[in-house]
């Protein structure tokens, strides 16, 4: 089975492509590495033991699609090629939607115009917003979410709807995303982040690794457990087995079938930093700092609807995902650029 990767250079497509290369699938990745760098592509090879084709382009680029689909005989798309910053999304949301919104639509028309049917999207918690009360469920409604990136999101959901319900050969999986984190357990591929991250987790491994003087607790008021904002953290590499369950599931089904995917845990940001701190033996200086402009105060995944209809169980605990986080690290301080 040959399989289309958008975006398998990034982090969550880099771990998702090794797991379909493990699992023998044939992999094509499509990527511009706008996010990313072509040597996770070697450390991918070296892990697997397998070979894959890499090609350099953009999912915006419909004539190179169109080519793509001709010249492989595509069964599935896995699309994670996408922008996914939401302080970056407010600064400039045209880019966003263009290439959320647009680059998503693009690949499904390029997908049924080569008459391929099966579509593994990411998509995020952020389309479910605040009002909910917690764990968040798939039924819950969407389109409420506080960020032009969260709006992308909700309107490519909206997109594949709708595609599928006039195309009925479609076969898709909305994966709902909460906090990956974590990476190989072989420290040979992790996340990448450029420049100053915003996520918690690439954060405190900037602050361990001594590219970041502290990290700043963005507010120390919610109602939580002592505080801190909560969110359910994910490993990578079960986010990636995830979506393998995803692609099975798929041939037993029609339209478009929803799934999260987290724990179903919460962690506060103290806590994190704890548990990285144990895991890592490095100490976190951190201040307290004020809320952080369009954050919820709590977030985690009710995980009973992908439990049930995929057999799937998160299987690494938060020390797995610190343990691997602090090898990918240790291991890579500069990432791949060394
Ligand atoms: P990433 O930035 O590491 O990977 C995205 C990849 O897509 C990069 O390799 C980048 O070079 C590539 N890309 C970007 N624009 C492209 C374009 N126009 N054409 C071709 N390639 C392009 O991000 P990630 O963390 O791996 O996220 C993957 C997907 O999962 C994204 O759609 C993101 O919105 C979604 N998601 C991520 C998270 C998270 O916390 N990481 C959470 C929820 C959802
Ligand atoms: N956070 C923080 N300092 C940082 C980055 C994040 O205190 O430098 C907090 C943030 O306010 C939230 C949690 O860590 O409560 C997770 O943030 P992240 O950006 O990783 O995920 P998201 O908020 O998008 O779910």
């Amino acid at each position: 089975m040959n399989i289309l990767v958008t975006g398998g250079a990034g982090y969550i497509g880099s771990h998702v492509t090794l797991s379909l290369l493990d699992k023998g699938y044939n992999v094509i990745v499509l990527d511009n590495f706008s996010n990313s760098s072509p040597k996770v592509m070697n450390r991918i090879k070296k892990i697997s033991e397998k070979t894959l084709k890499v090609i350099q382009g953009d999912i915006l680029d419909s004539a190179l699609l169109a080519t793509t689909f001709k010249e492989h005989s595509i069964d599935a798309v896995f699309h994670f090629a996408g922008l996914k910053s939401v302080a970056e999304s407010t600064n400039q949301p045209g880019r966003y939607y263009q290439t959320n919104v647009t680059g998503t639509l693009n690949l499904c028309q390029a997908m049924i115009t080569a008459r391929v049917f099966n579509l593994v999207f990411s998509s995020s918690a952020t389309v479910y917003g605040e009002k909910h009360h917690m764990p968040l469920r798939e039924c819950y409604e969407t389109g409420t979410a506080t960020n032009p990136y969260g709006r992308s999101k909700y309107i490519a959901e909206t997109i594949l709807k709708d595609l599928a319900a006039a195309t009925p050969q479609l076969k898709i999986a909305v994966l709902r995303y909460f906090n990956p984190i974590g990476a190989h357990p072989s420290g040979l591929i992790g996340e990448n982040p450029s420049g100053i991250p915003n996520n918690l987790l690439p954060y405190i491994g900037k602050v361990a690794t001594g590219q970041l003087p502290e990290l700043c607790v963005h507010g120390s008021d919610y109602p939580t457990i002592d505080g801190t904002g909560v969110r359910d953290y994910i490993h990578v590499m079960d986010l990636a087995y995830g979506h393998v369950k995803a692609l099975e599931a798929l041939s037993d089904r029609s339209g478009v079938s929803i799934w999260n995917l987290g724990t179903g845990k919460g962690y506060s940001v103290l806590e994190m930093i704890e548990a990285f701190e144990k895991s890592s033996g490095c100490t976190i200086p951190f201040k307290f700092g004020s809320r952080r402009d369009g954050d919820i105060p709590a977030s985690w995944a009710d995980i009973s609807k992908i439990q049930s209809e995929l057999q799937w169980e998160p299987r690494f605990s938060l020390d797995q995902m610190m343990s691997d986080t602090w090898r990918w690290l240790t291991n890579n301080p500069w990432g791949y650029e060394q």
